[in-house]
């Protein structure tokens, strides 16, 4: 059942009954089955042209053919395997590819989480025309649990959707963890993804442990070099804290500064306060 909720499994499937349908009613070719019947699985197919016709040459421009050809033309499974590499390289689970705008309920809720809400479908909205300079990034911060999150993850899911925009997530915690791993092994392979993707999602910076914040100076040093790097490159980040924007700057002020300056335009701080809270609004409903 899991599978069906996931739109790319669910073109998967038809595509696949739909190959199956092909090859059963050409079991006399012994075709094999392919993913795509059309171009089989080539990625495009010839479609033959004739003098007169129009064609599109590789700078864009519109000629008109003077002798019959055979042209390749790219297939939409080609762009619809694209997608779907994004979505494996974003890292982003299954889970997390159902949180929508559409279902993030503001009903009962702060009015700061109604602006939160709204602000983040404001940055999606503008994303094209803000994303080469230098304020072009979002951050949500304050208060655990009010939807933060859920509403970065949403614009992730737009911009891998709807606008083929690679995004890597990173949530700081596990993030850091991973940088660690095996004697920091493959350390500078994913910083190096992390400064290059067209946009970064760290969720959770700073997160504190126990109630307590402990961020250790190679942690502090990794994150302002992929910070730094995509402020002097102006690449977008979407980044999420429950700390207070005071809290962050006395963590680490140079990469604060620069967060902010990035996501001027598109900060929003929810105060502390338990009401607020998304994910315990039902108990208080019912007090
Ligand atoms: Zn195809």
């Amino acid at each position: 059942m899991q599978k069906l909720s996931d739109p790319m499994a669910a073109i998967m499937d038809k595509l696949k009954a739909k190959s199956q349908a092909f090859s059963e009613t050409t079991v006399a070719t012994e075709e094999p089955a392919y993913n795509c019947p059309k171009c089989k699985d080539e990625g495009g197919y010839l479609v033959r042209k004739k003098a007169g016709e129009t064609t599109l040459l590789q700078n864009g421009a519109e000629v008109i053919l003077q002798y019959d050809t055979e042209e390749w033309q790219k297939c939409e499974c080609a762009k619809m395997r694209q997608l779907n590499r994004l979505i494996k390289s974003s890292a982003i689970t299954e889970e997390f590819q159902k949180m929508s705008f559409k279902n993030f309920t503001t009903e009962g809720v702060h009015p700061k989480v109604v602006e939160m809400k709204s602000k983040a479908n404001q940055y999606f909205r503008a994303f094209d025309e803000i994303k080469g300079y230098r304020q072009n990034s979002i951050m949500l911060i304050g208060q655990p649990g009010c939807g933060k999150t859920h509403l970065l993850t949403a614009i992730s899911n737009y911009l891998i959707h709807t606008k083929q925009v690679p995004v890597l997530y990173f949530p700081y915690k596990d993030g850091m963890n991973n940088l660690a791993a095996n004697n920091f092994e493959r350390k500078n392979e994913i910083m190096d993804r992390m400064k290059e993707i067209d946009v970064l999602f760290i969720d959770d910076l700073f997160k504190p442990i126990g109630g307590k914040v402990d961020v250790k100076p190679w942690q502090a040093e990794s994150i302002f070099e992929v910070v730094n790097y995509r402020y002097l490159n102006n690449k977008p980040l979407l980044v999420s804290s429950e700390l207070s924007l005071d809290d962050m700057l006395y963590i680490d002020e140079a990469l604060t500064s620069r967060l902010f300056e990035m996501a001027q335009d598109f900060t929003v701080t929810i105060p502390k306060d338990m009401k607020v809270n998304y994910r315990l609004r039902k108990v208080f409903e019912n007090k």
